[in-house]
This record gives structure tokens, C-alpha cells and sequence, in this order.
């Protein structure tokens, strides 16, 4: 049963929770007043309700995470969302990064490998009128029937940089996508030049689920 009501209590911990990701570095304003719109907890079963504006990544089922919100907020500065950005996120999960990327004015298409939550998330976010596009699907290999993308955000931890994503970004596009191996990755921005040339850079290292698929993992462990 999720619960929908927004209260001041709710209100001042996300207040709280933008600050402290302006300590830890976040410095995209129009980032941190999606984090501040957006109700996370609406996103969570009632009984993690009360965790809901730590900065913490917290099971949503099928063994699978609602990302922390530094990760989604660090992701979603990389990504630059312009007003009208068509992206790509591979890894719907709960729906909150795809929600602050529509909220950072993006058009979202977003696929999701297992099906039980890919049903979840599509129900709960047509309920609230939210219009992402929701695909069920190996996200490894992108989505091919709405390429090209100017913006593609991987949320799940990858072993390579699958090329089927480099392919389906326009010229100028942007690639966020964690790599490494199952219990760390080094998070990279690839910045599409040209179709040869493409600017690779690296970050911190995260903690990401495996990217499962033909790019990806063979299984979740
Ligand atoms: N973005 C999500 C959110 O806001 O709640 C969190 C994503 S969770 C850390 C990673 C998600 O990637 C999981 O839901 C997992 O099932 C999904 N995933 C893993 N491999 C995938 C693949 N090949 N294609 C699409 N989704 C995949």
C-alpha cells in the first residue's frame, strides 16, 4: 500500500536532504529543486516510509534498489537535461530518477528487465498522470525502436560500455553509465563528438546493482 500525502514533516526532510546533497558537491539548481518538488517517499513501501529522505539506497523488491539520492542527483547533473532532451534510462526500477529527469523537462522513455516491476512502476506512474514510456527489456542493448537519443543514464552497474548504447546517442549526446565490477563502478560521462570521436571522462566510484543482459551480467550474483 503506498501512502500519497505530502506533510510539512515530509516537506522539511526533503529540505533537509537537498542541503545536505549541496554539502556533498551537487551544485545543478535546477537538480536540487527537482529532489525538493518530488515526494520520494511516495515512491516507497509504507513500511520504509520513515527512511525515505535519508541519503540511502533502499530495496523496492525483486532484490532490486530505489537508487540513494546523491547517486540519482550526481547522475542527473552528468546527464545536463536540457528542455525537450529526448533520454534514455535503462533501469526504471522505482521511477523516481525517470520522475526528476520528466520533472528536469526531458521526454523519458525507460526499460526495465524484470517485468514484475517494470508492471509496478508503469501502473503506479499512470495513476499519477507522470508520461514516461515504459518498456519491458534488456536495456544492455538499448532501445532501438526510439533511438536516436540526445541523453542515455544507465542506473544499474555495468561490465563495459555496451556499444548499442554509443550507437543510439545523437551527435552531442550524453552517456551516464557506471562501469566496473559487481561490487564497485567508476562512474562516465561519454560525450558523443562525432561518430568516431567520442570524450570519455571518469568520477567517483559507486555501489550499483548489476546491469543484467546481453551487455551485461550473466546473472544478478
Ligand atoms: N532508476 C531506479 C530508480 O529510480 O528507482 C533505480 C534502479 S536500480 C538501482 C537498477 C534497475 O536496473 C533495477 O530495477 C534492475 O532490475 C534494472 N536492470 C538491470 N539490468 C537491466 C537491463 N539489462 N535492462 C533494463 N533494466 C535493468
Amino acid at each position: 500500500m503506498l501512502k500519497l500525502e505530502d506533510t510539512y514533516r515530509h516537506k522539511g526532510q526533503r529540505n533537509a536532504l537537498v542541503n545536505l546533497l549541496r554539502q556533498k558537491g551537487i551544485k545543478n539548481e535546477a537538480v536540487l529543486d527537482a529532489i525538493n518538488t518530488l515526494p520520494r517517499h511516495f515512491f516507497f513501501d509504507t513500511a520504509l516510509d520513515s527512511h525515505a529522505y535519508e541519503d540511502k539506497a533502499f530495496p523496492i523488491g525483486e532484490g532490486q534498489t530505489i537508487s540513494q539520492p546523491f547517486t540519482v542527483a550526481f547522475q542527473s547533473e552528468l546527464l545536463d537535461v536540457r528542455h525537450g532532451d529526448k533520454i534514455l534510462e535503462i533501469g526504471t526500477g522505482s521511477g523516481y530518477q525517470a520522475t526528476i529527469l520528466h520533472l528536469l523537462g526531458g521526454t523519458v522513455h525507460s526499460i526495465e528487465y524484470q517485468i514484475k516491476l517494470y508492471e509496478k512502476t508503469k501502473k503506479f506512474l499512470t495513476k499519477l498522470a507522470i508520461p514516461i514510456h515504459f518498456y519491458h527489456g534488456d536495456g544492455s542493448q538499448g532501445l532501438p525502436s526510439q533511438a536516436p537519443y540526445d541523453k542515455i543514464i544507465v542506473t544499474a552497474g555495468a561490465p563495459v560500455v555496451p556499444n548499442a548504447l554509443l550507437h543510439q546517442l545523437k551527435i552531442g549526446g550524453i552517456l551516464v553509465i557506471p562501469v566496473g565490477d559487481r561490487k564497485s563502478q567508476k562512474m562516465m560521462k561519454l560525450t558523443k563528438k562525432t561518430e568516431k570521436q567520442i570524450i570519455q571522462e571518469s568520477f567517483d566510484n559507486f555501489a550499483f546493482v548489476p546491469l543484467l543482459g546481453a551487455d551485461g551480467w550473466k546473472t544478478n550474483r
